[in-house]
Order: C-alpha cells, then sequence, then structure tokens
C-alpha cells in the first residue's frame, strides 16, 4: 500500500476558531512519530473526553467527520503506535490524515513564537498558517525537500544502511536539498558524498510525504557512471551492490516507503525488459 498520486476521501480544510464535536476524529501525535489510538484506530472527541487535552487545531475532514489535532502535553493512558507501521493497520484515508497530523503537530509545537520578534504565533483566519501577534510576519508549515535515489548498472542496484537506521533496512541514498541546488544537483552531490560514485541519467520516479518530522522526498532513479564503491561511515553502517535476483537475502525498506517502491518497479521493469 502507498499513497503516490492516490486521492483519498481525506480533504485537507482549515477552520481557525473550531470547536470540536463528539464524532470528530482525534489526532495526537508525540515527538517520537507516534499516535495515540484506541481499539487499533483513530479516536473519536468523545473517547478523549476524560482526558487532559490542549490544542483543537481543524485540518480536514473525512467524508464528514472533522479531523483535528490535540497535543499530548500530558501523558494519555491509551495505547500508542508507531505511525509508520500503520500504513496496512489503518484505511488509507485515516493513515494520510495521519501522516499530516504528525508533520502539522510537530510544526504547530516548534513555531510557537515569531522568528524575527519573539512575538507569539496566532492561526490565520483564512489559511493554516501562524501570524505574529506583534509584528505580523506569517509562517507557513515547514517542508523539507529530499531526494532519493536507486542507483543502477543493468540487473544491480546500490543499497545501503544508513549509520541510524531504525529498522536496519537496506535502501536507496537519501539526503536533504541544500539551499541553492536543484533535485538532479543534490541527487549527484549526496551519490558522491555517500558512496563515492558518479551517477548520470538522474530520472524523475515519484515523491512522497514523510512527515518524520517534515520531509517531502523526492525518488529518482540514475544510472552508475564511474567511480569504486567508497563508504561514508559518518553517514552510512553499510552499502553493497545486489542483483535484483537476490533481494529476497536482504532486509528490504518498509513497503510504504519510496524507497521500496523505486526498489520494486525497478526490478519489474527490468525483468520486463531482459
Ligand atoms: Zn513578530
Amino acid at each position: 500500500m502507498h499513497l503516490f498520486n492516490q486521492k483519498t476521501s481525506f480533504t485537507f480544510a482549515h477552520h481557525k476558531a473550531y470547536q470540536a464535536q463528539e464524532n470528530d476524529l482525534i489526532f495526537v501525535t508525540n515527538n517520537s512519530g507516534e499516535i495515540y489510538l484506541i481499539d487499533n484506530t483513530i479516536p473519536r472527541y468523545h473517547e478523549l473526553h476524560q482526558h487532559n487535552l490542549e490544542g483543537g487545531y481543524y485540518f480536514g475532514s473525512i467524508n464528514d467527520a472533522a479531523c483535528v489535532i490535540y497535543f499530548d502535553n500530558h501523558q494519555l493512558d491509551i495505547a500508542k503506535c508507531r505511525i509508520r507501521e500503520l500504513g496496512d493497520v489503518l484505511p488509507v484515508e485515516l493513515f494520510q490524515a495521519t501522516l499530516l497530523a504528525n508533520h502539522l503537530t510537530y510544526w504547530l509545537k516548534t513555531h510557537r513564537y515569531c522568528g524575527r520578534c519573539g512575538g507569539e504565533h496566532e492561526l490565520r483566519n483564512h489559511e493554516f498558517a501562524l501570524q505574529c501577534t506583534r509584528c505580523a510576519l506569517v509562517a507557513y508549515p515547514k517542508i523539507s525537500p529530499c531526494v532519493i535515489g536507486l542507483i543502477h548498472h543493468g540487473d544491480k542496484i546500490l543499497l545501503a544502511k544508513g549509520k541510524n537506521s531504525p529498522t536496519g533496512a537496506y535502501s536507496c541514498i537519501a539526503g536533504f536539498v541544500n539551499p541553492g541546488e536543484n533535485l538532479e544537483t543534490a541527487m549527484a552531490r549526496e551519490a558522491m558524498e555517500e558512496t563515492g560514485l558518479t551517477i548520470g541519467n538522474i530520472r524523475y520516479f515519484a515523491s512522497q510525504h514523510w512527515p518524520f518530522p517534515n520531509s517531502l522526498m523526492m525518488g529518482f532513479y540514475a544510472e552508475y557512471v564511474s567511480g569504486d564503491l567508497v563508504i561514508d561511515y559518518n553517514e552510512l553502517a553499510d552499502a553493497q551492490w545486489y542483483s535484483i535476483y537476490e533481494l529476497d537475502q536482504v532486509k528490504l525498506p518498509a513497503e510504504i516507503s519510496i524507497a521500496r517502491s523505486l526498489i520494486e518497479n525497478y526490478k519489474t521493469l527490468y525483468t520486463q525488459s531482459n
């Protein structure tokens, strides 16, 4: 299951002075990429009445139910689950809303004050943005552009394990885009920095919202051009060339990730054309 180009019944919207209703869907995420669930799904407002919740940010709807963000400033005594493990648990529209809730919650919690004058922020009337109550500077939700690329050479693909990977999976080369770079330049730089390889024929594949806490992943394919594999151990624990015919021996990234789609799609295309 993945969300590329997939339209769901979740609709993003803004409502500044929203009062939560009994059947609203309440999204409470924490700083560790977890969300609070009741009976393995997103709780309704009436199920959380007794908890001491702060926030109340309307951010859209699913059919007739409003989607509202609250903060976990006080620990809730209900179950938490890692959001990136919910792709096969929640219906796709709830999962999409959960991803956005995590993104917006992190942003709201880390942008309580104006970056220019230190004044307090408040939500704007007509859009999901914060405005300084003193100097009127507007802050929009932060999005961090990130490139991720599958480097290939015939039936071989380059897979790497991040030094701080929580899952230990072998994935594609990835990194943040620096100011002044375009996406292709960033992809080529990341490949050179992390693996010592020169790449070419960089082609766009798809993009994915990856709110841990605020990335927009932009996926590419790239051909190996030259160079020997020289691993940057500051970033990676390991990197190796794998044949697409031996991937069952490799721990691959989660099925919901764009990295997994890049890998599976390349395998399919290569197998069909050879
Ligand atoms: Zn200000």
